[in-house]
């Protein structure tokens, strides 16, 4: 292969952002030239104010650029507006989502200081109600969006799929010539449930800008086909997100194999990573899933990154996983002040790295790098601060001292990057 041939197969780039109609939630803009955001949904009984508050602020705090909470009953409505101004009072405006199935047109008609105090309200076409009441409900609910001038992510869920449309599709298929896959049916119905829902609105006056969909599945194939066909077929605003994704590296894993293939082909105006977690685990956690992804494919940058080679047989000692975790620890729990301290923190890189074959390499090519000595070397670490050494550390304090040096050097770095006089250098 010649040089330029070489050089035009390096040249992999995400593909464009399939064009969306932009859609306001609150502060957040989600779809048209907007950066791909970050969402969650809280696991606490939304009647349980206190608990609910707790967890949006968490939420909010880790990175979620909106956060949805579930709107079940008449306690949970009424709670609502309160979660509302607890939070404002706590400073945090994070857009709240209103998740609702089978009573939703009851209760945003019982309740309007819910329905105001929520920033988009979520239905699923699936649990709307059936027959004759399933379109009547779900216009109620239009209706209601309309009167508050929400915006409302119609989202349709294979597991609670609308069942007199599939079983509609699937006596088609089988009377047909060529019938298709179940699967394939399958697949069909859940879009035809997006797109007729998004019709119906749209007949009931909500404008386009005021509309999301969302088609999930627990099957990654299954998500990028549905996925990439919705898109073809519908200009609005599109949240991703494997349903049902599990628990632990299987989620995250199957999460980022089917977000990340349908990202890079440019589908996905916001993304929610559905994780199960352990019994008493961190809800946050998926925020911080949502985030790596977007930020492993460079579409978005959230957290300074800490380069941490895996170690191997010339690491005897764990000083500097120790060091790795503990870098990592102190960015991630410093974020929410550094970003408005230190802007432009999020870009950082910083390099720990376990002996002499990579280290003083890795180390040049971030911010910020240590190279620890591995088994049989000279016991002394090396730091680079932007490509060149600048300090060699020795003696039991190695870890202290280079956390010391990282610290200074965002001080130093973002600090005087924040007043308007360097920012005009
Ligand atoms: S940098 Fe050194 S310790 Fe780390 S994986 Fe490579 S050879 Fe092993």
């Amino acid at each position: 292969m010649n040089i330029e041939a070489s050089i035009e197969s390096f040249e992999a780039e995400p593909l464009p952002r399939r064009q969306t109609v932009a859609v306001d939630v609150g502060s957040v803009t989600v779809g048209g030239a907007a950066p791909v955001v970050v969402q969650s949904m809280t696991n606490t009984d939304t009647a349980d104010a206190d608990a609910t508050v707790a967890q949006v602020a968490a939420l909010a705090r880790a990175g979620s650029e909106i956060v949805r909470i579930t709107v079940d009953r008449n306690e949970s409505a009424a709670a609502v507006p309160h979660i509302r101004d607890r939070l404002a009072r706590l400073g945090i405006d994070v857009p709240l989502v209103g998740d609702f199935h089978y009573i939703g047109h009851k209760l945003l008609a019982d309740h309007p200081a819910c329905a105001e105090a929520l920033a988009k309200y979520r239905i699923n076409p699936g649990n709307v109600g059936f027959k004759d009441k399933k379109d009547r409900q779900f216009v109620e609910i239009i209706e209601t969006a309309i009167r508050f001038d929400k915006p409302v992510r119609i989202g349709v869920n294979w597991g609670s799929l609308d069942q007199e449309l599939l079983t509609r599709l699937m006596d088609e298929n089988s009377n047909a010539a060529r019938p298709v896959s179940a699967r394939t049916v399958m697949r069909e119905a859940i879009i035809q449930s997006a797109l007729h829902s998004a019709a119906l609105a749209e007949e009931t006056g909500l404008k386009r800008d005021r509309i999301i969909l969302s088609a999930k599945v627990s099957n990654v194939q299954d998500l990028i086909a549905v996925y990439r066909d919705l898109s073809r077929r519908t200009p609005h605003a599109l949240h991703l997100g494997l349903t049902e994704a599990g628990m632990g590296s299987k989620g995250i894993v199957a999460s980022s194999a089917a977000l990340g293939i349908l990202l890079q082909e440019g589908i996905g105006d916001t993304i929610r990573v559905s994780l199960t977690p352990e019994p008493g685990g961190d809800r946050t956690r998926e925020v911080q899933v949502a985030q790596e992804i977007l930020q492993t494919m460079g579409f978005r940058q959230f957290m300074p990154v800490v380069a941490a080679c895996p170690g191997c047989g010339r690491t005897t000692s764990t000083v500097f996983q120790e060091l790795a975790e503990t870098i990592e620890g102190d960015l991630r729990r410093n974020m929410p002040v550094w970003r408005e301290r230190y802007p432009g923190v999020e870009a950082l890189k910083v390099a720990v790295m376990g002996c002499i074959v990579n280290g003083p390499g890795e180390s040049k090519h971030a911010d910020i790098g240590i190279s620890l000595p591995g088994t049989g070397e000279i016991p002394s670490a090396p730091v680079y601060i932007d490509g060149r050494k600048a300090a060699t550390l020795r003696g039991t304090n190695i870890a202290a001292d280079f956390q010391v040096m990282v610290q200074d050097y965002i001080e130093r770095r973002f600090a005087v990057a924040s007043t308007p006089s360097a920012a005009a250098e």
